[in-house]
């Protein structure tokens, strides 16, 4: 590929609303253009490094014996209405109208269309396990599109679904989808973790998501510091070690105290000298159906998927005013457990060893000290339903827990007869009896993956693409296309390196040669190979590592080695 034919329109300066560097690089580098909010073109740079990524992707699927169909992105609501998700998905769901007023959905993944069809072509056991995988556009209107590739509406998912007969099948394809993915994120060269993550709202008992490490990511992991414990969990998820015995002190006289003005932690502890862990905080929620108190130690917080997931409803919120008006017959600030009526008490394990403690007294401008649970109120459910924070102890094996930042890239969730029995998708077992088939998901951002390797791979010239997904290995540059010497040696080397394999773009702008090192750096190309007038006199070429800025001088008759060589290991 010559650069004069490529569409690669490289900006100096990054429009002002791109807020990650993905998002900069992409832009600047002429890898994508906006055409609305979340959704973009992409330009040939782009679809290089999409199809590489899709390469690997499907090589892997179809090493574990994944079979690649192809569904459709517009799904008829009545799929989704049998599923009962045409109701629950929200707002995140493109909804449009056909011509005769029928309702359909863009697809923001693929159970409910997956399960239809396979309910209508496997009958028997004989027919599973089977693997069934599409790469392909999907549409979430999301609340905050932003971050370029990162969170678009409208970006490219490989989605896979499993089929077995059941658990013990699930388990198997499951195991064989985390190797998959494993090796997926290994051969794309990015530095990820496999973490504990919730199944949110694709339902489901055990998931995990894979993370690129980077400090721009959404996400906060937690990971046990061991070197022999593998125990890493996306903080929605990450479980609390049991909290230790109950204090072993004499339980003091309940007292009502004035707290003026005193609604925040922080304001109680101040005013009655007493540290936040010996503060109960009751914090009151509103669910679709009912309203409930939450109580957590007076430094943590809590965690609304643990409680939304206990709850089992579909949305979680903070309670507003009135609501704590009328419950509590206070205002906010003030809520306590004593003497609540009307509303289940849900507690963290910690709450239960706690004693002597303080809180709200469901009084304007009162808290109890010396409160006990137990002895002054009592709990409806004691479960773990606050944040785990780094610095606390792994729940695996007792070490401290570190925390990182990732960006999910893929998921993978055991759904079990969740999809099979709501929509029937059953089969026949040895013995004829009809059973619900057990089914499993696996997703991966295509779209996602590749900013988020710039994102992990990047320095203040620009992007530094590992080599397995780069758009090109390597960069001709001649320094002085006018020169005729130069510009037919650079031709020469450019052809030699294209046959040997390498992936060669000639940069054969009539640009200075510092316009042309400067796009190479800010698109990336994991070599540059300078064609100068010491390269005509002496034939040895300037090779420049992207990543190190390393320089190595190599003869000509080894160019295509050398480079063949270093692209391994980049
Ligand atoms: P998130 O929590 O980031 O919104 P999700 O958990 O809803 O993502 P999944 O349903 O697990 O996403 O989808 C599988 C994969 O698709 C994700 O791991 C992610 O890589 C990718 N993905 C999801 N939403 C988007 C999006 N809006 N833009 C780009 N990629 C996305
Ligand atoms: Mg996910």
């Amino acid at each position: 590929m010559r650069a004069t034919a490529l569409l690669a329109p490289t900006l100096r300066e990054a429009p002002a609303d791109a807020e990650v560097v993905s998002h900069r690089l992409l832009l600047r580098a002429g890898f994508i253009r906006r055409v609305a909010a979340g959704v973009y073109n992409y330009l040939p740079l782009t679809m290089r490094v999409l199809k590489k990524i899709e390469r690997i992707i499907r090589e892997e699927m179809d090493r574990q014996g994944g079979q690649e169909l192809l569904m459709p992105i517009m799904q008829p609501a009545e799929l989704w209405q049998e599923s009962g998700r045409w109701d629950v998905y929200g707002p995140e769901l493109f909804r449009l109208k056909d011509r005769h007023d029928r309702d359909f959905a863009l697809g923001p993944t693929h159970e409910e269309v997956i399960t239809t069809l396979v309910r209508g072509e496997v009958s028997s056991y004989k027919q599973l396990p089977l693997l069934l995988y599409q790469v392909q556009n999907k549409y979430r209107d999301e609340r905050r599109p932003r971050f370029g590739l990162m969170r678009g509406r409208e970006f490219i998912m490989k989605d896979l679904y499993s089929f077995d007969r059941d658990e013990k099948g699930l388990a198997e394809s499951y195991m064989k989808m985390h190797e998959a993915y494993n090796r997926v994120f290994q051969r794309c060269g990015l530095r990820f973790r496999p973490v504990e993550a919730d199944s949110g709202a694709i339902g489901g008992n055990e998931s995990q998501e894979f993370m690129v490490l980077a400090e721009s990511g959404e996400a906060s992991i937690l990971f046990c510091e061991s070197d022999t414990c593998n125990y890493a969990a996306n903080v929605e998820r990450a479980a609390q070690i049991n909290p230790p015995d109950k204090a072993k002190e004499g339980l003091d006289k309940l007292t009502e105290k004035e707290t003026p003005e005193c609604r925040t932690v922080e304001e109680v502890t101040r005013s009655l000298g007493i540290p936040p862990q010996k503060i109960i905080k009751t914090l009151l929620y509103e669910t679709d159906t009912e309203v409930v108190a939450v109580l957590v130690r007076g430094d943590r917080e809590v965690n609304e998927i643990k409680l939304l997931n206990l709850l089992g409803s579909l949305r979680v919120d903070l309670a507003g005013e009135n609501t704590i008006l009328k419950v509590t017959g206070a205002a906010r600030g003030f809520s306590g457990p004593i003497g609540l009526k009307g509303v289940k008490i849900i507690a963290d394990l910690e709450v239960s060893s706690m004693a002597n403690a303080a809180a709200g007294a469901n009084r304007d401008h009162f808290h109890y000290i010396n409160v006990n649970p137990g002895r002054d109120f009592s709990i409806d459910i004691l479960t773990d339903v606050r944040m785990v924070e780094a610095g606390e102890p792994c729940p695996c094996c007792g070490q401290k827990l570190n925390e990182a930042r990732g960006i999910e890239v893929g998921q993978i969730f055991k759904l079990g007869a969740k999809y099979s029995k709501i929509l029937g998708a059953t089969y026949l077992d040895e013995s004829g009896k009809s059973k619900p088939i057990i089914m499993g998901c696996y997703g991966i951002g295509v779209t996602r993956t590749m900013a988020a390797a710039i994102e992990q791979n990047n320095d203040q010239d620009g992007i530094i693409w590992p080599a397995a997904i780069a758009p090109f290995h390597v960069v001709v540059v001649p320094v002085n296309i006018k020169d005729a010497e130069q510009a037919a040696l650079a031709e020469n080397i450019y052809e030699r390196l294209t046959a040997a394999g390498v992936e060669a773009l000639l940069d054969d702008r009539a640009e200075r040669a510092g316009v042309k090192f400067k796009d190479a750096d800010l698109i990336g190309y994991p070599l540059r190979i300078t064609v100068g007038s010491k390269a005509v006199s002496e034939k040895t070429f300037e090779v420049k590592t992207r990543r190190t800025g390393e320089v190595s001088m190599v003869p000509e008759d080894k160019l295509e080695h050398t480079v063949l060589e270093m692209l391994r290991v980049l």
